[in-house]
């Protein structure tokens, strides 16, 4: 007989556990579990209090299951099988599962759950019938109640019967939306993208705002950035990219400013497009991959300088990290051989060869007094294209997805 998995049950991870919130957290939940699942097209999920049910409906389990793995706001999934009422069948399957997982010293435990009381046997009685099923195949194995190596939950409900024993690992944190809005500035470098990660972890919902400024940067470089975005969407479904054009902005600044403040100002026109778009967008808080000491542009001093254009909330997820620290992750969210494909971003093209590493904001406002710098930015705003980026069939995934075709 060979089984396949059904359905797939899903426990709620830190969720706030008090009153209405909590079916607000569980309802965004299953919209993201929806978002990143809509790849495969026959699956369908229910949420209720307690748990979040994903229906196979005859799709392969294992990839849905690596799709599930980085979803945030899941504690812990167990893959489980549907099957008919009948004592025989529960048996034969009961025996087959602990057969291809016994291991010598090996102790389990069943436990029966009847909701149709009208089945002929109840939980105590199931847990002996099958307990003994598993001894006739496998005479060595002990049954242990405290902690044992192997629990087989067998559920009698009105429809079917359901058998699991496997607990997965969630990725934790919250859903992806319970925290609100943020603006990700996303360049094509390491650091954001992982600081876009870690916003998604704590429930921040982000849209990506990226700065290009063709002919000097290339589609190339634009490309990047939606891949990077691409691979953050598995975390929590649909992600809004905001291309912003950048080039007139920084020809002005090249054009008008000193060379030692090319990058401040250009930074500070940075800051205040996106916090124009947040505002727009309904987004709470500004998030940046600014990591301090890596470049000039990450002092103390030049973080003073850049974030006085507004009082918007600015996290620094990977403010306070080491860079191996940072590119672990990279690696971790599969981001870091996207991040050093050698595209040229608008940052180092424009990049002065002496940057000050502490601009004056003073200073900096001054040098501002020769730009327009009101309708920049409007002429800026005014121009972002928008693309919505959706989570995709990873080619391994794909792969996977052929292999058991
Ligand atoms: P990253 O690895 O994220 O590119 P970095 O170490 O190269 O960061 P900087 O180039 O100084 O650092 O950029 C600091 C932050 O400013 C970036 O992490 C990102 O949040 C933002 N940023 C820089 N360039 C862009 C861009 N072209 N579009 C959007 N945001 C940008
Ligand atoms: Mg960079």
């Amino acid at each position: 007989m060979t089984l396949q998995y059904s359905e797939i049950m899903i426990r709620y991870g830190e969720l706030s556990t008090k009153g209405k919130n909590r079916m607000r957290f569980i309802n965004k939940l299953k919209r993201n579990i929806q978002d990143v699942l809509a790849i495969y097209p026959s699956v369908t999920v229910t949420a209720d209090r307690d748990r979040c049910h994903v229906f196979l409906n005859g799709t392969a389990y294992e990839p849905v299951a690596t799709s599930l793995k980085t979803i945030f706001g899941i504690q812990a999934f167990s893959p489980v099988y549907r099957l008919d009422k009948d004592v025989t069948v529960l048996k034969k399957v009961v025996q087959n599962i602990m057969k291809s997982l016994y291991q010598e010293g090996m102790t389990f435990k069943i436990t029966s759950k009847r909701s149709d009381h009208s089945f002929e046997y109840d939980s105590r009685e199931l847990n002996h019938l099958l307990g003994h099923a598993v001894f006739e195949v496998l005479p060595n194995i002990k049954a242990q109640m405290k902690q044992p190596d192997v629990t087989l939950k067998v559920e009698i409900r009105d429809e079917a019967a359901y058998i699991s024993h496997e607990e997965v690992k969630g990725a934790g944190g919250l859903p992806v939306g319970t925290a609100g809005k943020g603006m990700l500035m996303l360049s094509g470098g390491i650091d954001s993208p992982v600081a876009g990660y870690l916003a998604l972890k704590r429930g921040v919902d982000i849209e990506a705002v990226h700065f290009a400024s063709p002919p000097y940067t290339s589609p190339g470089a634009l490309k990047k950035a939606h891949d990077l975005t691409r691979k953050l969407t598995k975390f929590g479904g649909n992600i809004q990219f905001l291309e912003v054009p950048f080039t007139e902005i920084q020809e002005e600044i090249k054009a008008k400013a000193p060379e030692a403040y090319l990058m401040t100002l250009t930074r500070r026109f940075m800051m205040r497009i996106t916090d124009r778009l947040r505002e727009e967008r309904h987004g709470l808080v500004i998030v940046n991959g600014e990591s301090l000491g890596q470049v000039a542009s990450q002092t103390l001093e030049s973080m003073q300088a850049i974030n006085a254009v507004t009082t918007t909330p600015v996290i620094r997820p990977v403010a306070t990290m080491d860079k191996l620290e940072i590119i672990n992750l990279a690696e971790q969210i599969d981001t870091f051989q996207i991040s050093i494909q050698p595209f040229e971003d608008c940052c180092t093209i424009f990049a002065p060869d002496r940057p000050k590493t502490n601009p004056k904001l003073k200073y900096a406002e001054r040098c501002e007094k020769r730009l327009d710098v009101e309708t920049l930015v409007e002429r800026a705003v005014a121009g972002v294209k928008i693309t919505a980026i959706t989570p995709q069939v990873e080619d391994d995934i794909a792969q996977m997805i052929d292999d058991l075709l």
